[in-house]
């Protein structure tokens, strides 16, 4: 059982989305801001948790990921909009 793991299939989505989605958006893409984006969305987004194999890609799961595209958009827009309210890139400590 040692291959196989739990892990949440949203985590995927939205890093999928998340360069697509912040390029029509004027925030700052550095990568403090896109892990703080990215922590925010997943927080307001469902768990959707999915069995995997280590060295087995599961199939994407499309029917999934339609349904959830645009509240996955949704998130990701707020969750942008929250970060350049208040960007923490300066903010090394939380950080390093
Ligand atoms: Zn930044």
């Amino acid at each position: 059982m040692s291959d196989v793991k739990i892990k949440n299939y949203m985590e995927d989505c939205v890093a999928d989305m998340l360069d697509s989605v912040l390029k029509d958006i004027n925030t700052c893409s550095c990568k403090k801001c896109k892990y703080d984006i990215t922590a925010i969305a997943l927080n307001s987004l469902p768990s959707k948790y999915v069995v995997t194999k280590r060295g087995h890609l599961y199939t994407k799961l499309e029917a999934l990921q339609n349904q959830f595209d645009v509240d996955i958009i949704a998130a990701i827009t707020k969750a942008a909009v929250i970060v350049s309210r208040n960007p923490r890139h300066g903010a090394d400590e939380l950080f390093n």
